[in-house]
């Protein structure tokens, strides 16, 4: 049997498991695209240390090049998965090619040359350095840190797993330079985790059908600790990165099914329940809810057309985010139907507030296409004991429809008498204009 390390092999195999588990979490929730390009990568990563698993020594050419093609196809992956995560701007298929390109001369040069094993470890990975530090420094001019760091992490891992590699760097400065022992190694007539004598090993043949070159094979500890690292500071990076953007996904999804897009106000759902809250404050008191509602829009609608009569609405919706504080809350509850709560506020604050905005919308110019000044009528409600927020928006609704009555363009407080009323009629109107 070809001899394996156990390391790398365990290494691989929780590469392997992480691609499924990411696979699965994408079979969950389809939102999670990223996944599939990590997992890509992750399987690619299991195939390189895999293969690392197997000794280089042997004369088997097509798995130093499947190794480290692997190795820079992970890389690729990850690139192109970033660049559709929309962390780069421009597209990484040329910077892919090029290295592609470069790595079939590495190799071909390596394998004309019959280069020895430290030679493939030293020269192997250098497209994929290449290309993951390109791509990095487009990501960092992207601006996208967290990403561009994963990279740089990978290239320096890269980096660091050759320098210390006893295959690499140290026995290509010192090529007589003969480790004493192998360690932690599975192989015919090895006994793992125990030292062992070898001088010499017993030629093998096996798996792959490759032969270990004779002599001594160099300790495994290092480059697997330092394989082992890799994969660990990329996992941990890359699932870092898949946590902030699935945070950041549930932000824009509760944003979506909060606010109005169109006025960034909330919406109607998310403003009943806010006012709810606010009623049961006691600190709060007294709360009033004024209604507002533009007046003629289908005029406008017909005349200038929909998109000016959703820059109307949007306007009204900037007039009240602007006026809105703490303890005042806005919310676009129909077409262009508006409401807002106001703690703390008397209906004498709330008249004045409410005809801040009339003025305001009253004022806007909204070009030729509209060409009489938009106006707009509100009802205004002051909550009493006990009363639900259903309620006391129907009283400022009856407001607002006597505000429509009395001729528009102006605010209406429904006052309240002493007995709460149950008909409009009961209801004294006060009328602004
Ligand atoms: P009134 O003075 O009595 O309120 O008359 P009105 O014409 O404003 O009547 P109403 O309030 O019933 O008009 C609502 C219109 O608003 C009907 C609908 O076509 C339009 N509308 C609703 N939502 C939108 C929107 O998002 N954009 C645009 N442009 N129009 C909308
Ligand atoms: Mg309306
Ligand atoms: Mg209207």
């Amino acid at each position: 049997m070809a001899q394996v390390d156990v390391f790398s092999l365990a290494a691989a195999i929780t590469a392997l498991l992480l691609a499924v588990a990411l696979l699965v979490a994408y079979a969950i929730n389809r939102r999670l695209k990223a996944f599939v390009w990590w997992a890509g990568s992750f399987v690619l990563l299991a195939l390189w240390l895999g293969t690392m698993t197997l000794r280089f020594g042997m004369p088997v050419g097509w798995i130093k090049w499947f190794s480290w093609g692997s190795l820079y196809a992970a890389a690729c992956l990850v690139a192109y998965g970033l660049h559709h995560a929309g962390a780069t701007r421009t597209s990484p298929i040329g910077r892919m090619l090029a290295c592609g390109v470069l790595f079939l001369i590495t190799a071909t040069i390596l394998t004309l040359l019959h280069a020895r094993p430290h030679y493939w470890f030293l020269i192997g990975p250098l497209p994929t350095l290449v290309f993951m530090a390109w791509s990095a420094v487009l990501v960092y001019r992207a601006g996208a840190w967290a990403y561009g760091l994963t990279l740089s992490i990978g290239v320096a891992t890269i980096i660091m797993l050759q320098l210390i590699h006893p295959g690499g760097l140290a026995r290509a400065l010192a090529p007589d330079r003969q480790p004493a022992v192998l360690r932690g190694a599975l192989g015919a007539g090895s006994d793992p985790g125990q030292a062992i004598a070898l001088d010499p090993p017993p030629p093998m043949r096996g798996l792959l059908d490759f032969t270990p070159p004779p002599g001594p094979h160099p300790p495994v500890e290092q480059p697997l600790t330092a394989t082992l690292i890799t994969v660990v500071a990329l996992l941990t990076l890359a699932i870092a990165l898949v946590l902030r953007d699935m945070l950041a996904e549930l932000d824009r999804m509760r944003e979506r099914s909060t606010i109005d897009a169109m006025t960034g106000l909330l919406n109607r759902v998310t403003f009943e329940e806010t006012a709810a809250a606010l009623l049961r404050e006691p600190s709060a008191r007294p709360v009033c809810v004024i209604l507002f509602d533009i007046d003629h829009f289908k005029r406008v609608n017909d005349t200038a057309g929909h998109a000016a009569g959703d820059r109307v609405i949007a306007r009204l919706g900037q007039l009240l985010r602007e006026m809105t504080a703490l303890h005042q809350t806005a919310g676009r509850v129909g077409g262009e139907e508006f409401a807002v709560v106001l703690g703390g506020s008397d209906p004498g604050a709330a008249r004045v507030f409410a005809d801040t905005i009339r003025a305001g919308l009253s004022a806007s110019d909204f070009g030729d296409e509209i060409g009489w000044g938009v106006t707009l009528s509100a009802g205004i409600a002051m909550h009493q004991e006990g009363e639900s927020l259903h309620a006391l928006m129907a009283r400022a609704d009856m407001a607002l429809y006597a505000a429509k009555k009395g001729g528009r363009n102006r605010v209406i407080t429904q006052d309240v008498a002493e007995d709460r009323p149950r008909h409009a009629r009961q209801i004294n109107l006060a009328a602004s204009a």
